[in-house]
């Protein structure tokens, strides 16, 4: 009999010649289950999405119940679809004042494809400015702004009067000028391997943006939702953005993505020409269902005040000489190794070992840990256990 192994192999597209290959049958709070019963702690949420946990009673809940009313209808804006409506509302109740409108995709990268056509629409500019190293998405547009031209190279032209600048660096604040669209950034650099914007430099660059007539994006896709212990991690900023994205951890394991502004700005969407923006499926029922279940989870329950406290128990249990440096941003850390060299026989042991975590798209010296947020301190003690047995 063909294996599904040999059938991921055969039939599915691959994007790499190693793929981690592991096979799961079911999935519960931070366990991964394989058909031979092995489980696995997941320490990375299928990259930061299942942050309460793999199918949380109350979203699968929501879930059940709103496949038993209707599935898609119409495409993204025409009908009145209270799953829609109501987490619109429950998603600017988390907000700023300012952030009062929200238009729903399906993915991170159509989330920022949008928030920047929304950008050149409201400024009428075309030039935009991202981040050395900053990872936004995969379609054209996304990666026109992503910091890594290895991963671009291949596939220019890519969109044109986009300029990188340095994270922290106040010289490069200098090149945001009058031509200036938009200026998008990662509130935490996620694939950069954690990097941590200083608070004054967020500060000085929603000033030059203001000064010059550029939009602020801040990309919360890996951040938000909880993620760094505060529902979004500009929060801790004290800056408010003219546009948020988000993608994720939003679903609660659904895909659903938004970009959210103010009325104003996202009303240029709607004239001249109007359907500025349009998708079929984006705010699918099913996914705005199980996202308003996870936001109340979040809300309601008190994994994000408790954090920190886990995010500091990670920091002091991995101590070890071969660990040269731990970033954290809340349940957003990265272990640093010498080199990939020497983390990637670690992650396939702790992996054998039953506890799967990986590396990060431009840093494969650091090991990212990113576990479901509703982790017990017990099963984080557990995780460091296996890892350190690693190392040794
Ligand atoms: N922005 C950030 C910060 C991300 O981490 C990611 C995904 N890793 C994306 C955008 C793209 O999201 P998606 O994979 O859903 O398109």
């Amino acid at each position: 009999m063909i294996t599904n192994r040999q059938l991921f192999l055969s039939h599915q597209a691959q994007t790499s010649d190693a793929p981690l290959m592991l096979e799961i049958e079911r999935a519960e709070g931070i366990y991964l289950y394989a058909p031979n019963g092995k489980k696995y702690i997941d320490l990375i949420s299928g990259i930061g999405v299942s942050s309460v946990g793999h199918r949380h009673p109350a979203v699968t809940a929501a879930i059940k119940e709103q496949v038993d009313k209707y599935l898609h209808l119409m495409v993204y804006g025409e009908i009145v679809q209270s799953p829609q409506v109501k987490l619109a509302k429950a998603l600017c109740e988390t907000l700023p004042s300012s952030l009062d409108n929200v238009y729903f995709v399906n993915s991170g990268t159509e989330a920022i494809e949008g928030a920047i056509k929304l950008a050149k629409r409201y400024t009428g500019k075309a030039e935009l400015i991202s981040f050395e190293n900053s990872y936004h998405g995969s379609s054209h547009g996304a990666l026109s702004i992503n910091g890594s031209e290895f991963f671009k190279q291949a596939y220019r032209p890519l969109l044109p009067g986009v300029r990188h600048i340095r994270l922290n660096n106040f010289e490069d604040l200098a090149f945001i000028n009058a031509q200036t669209a938009a200026v998008i950034v990662e509130t935490v650099q996620g694939e950069a391997g954690v990097r941590i914007p200083q608070t004054e430099f967020l500060k000085s660059l929603i000033v030059a943006c203001k000064e010059n007539g550029a939009l602020l994006i801040l990309d919360e896709i890996q951040s938000g939702f909880g993620r760094t212990g505060a529902f979004w991690a500009f929060e801790k900023y004290g800056v408010v953005p003219d546009i948020i994205v988000a993608a994720k951890g939003m679903g609660g394991g659904m895909p659903i993505g938004a970009f959210i502004s103010s009325k104003e700005i996202m009303g240029t969407l709607a004239h001249s020409p109007y359907l500025g923006h349009i998708t079929t499926f984006g705010g699918h029922p099913v996914s705005c269902a199980a996202s308003l279940a996870t936001l109340s989870i979040l809300k309601d329950g008190n994994y994000i005040e408790k954090i920190e406290r886990k995010s500091q128990l990670f920091m002091q249990l991995l101590i070890h000489p071969k660990i040269k440096e731990i970033r954290n941003a809340g349940l957003m850390l990265a272990a640093e190794f010498d080199s990939y060299e020497v983390l990637k026989p670690i992650i396939d042991a702790a992996i054998e070992k039953g506890v799967l975590t990986d590396w990060f798209l431009y840093c494969n010296n650091s090991m990212r840990i990113a576990p479901p947020l509703v982790i017990t301190e017990d099963e984080i003690k557990t995780s460091c256990d296996i890892i350190l047995s690693c190392l040794n």
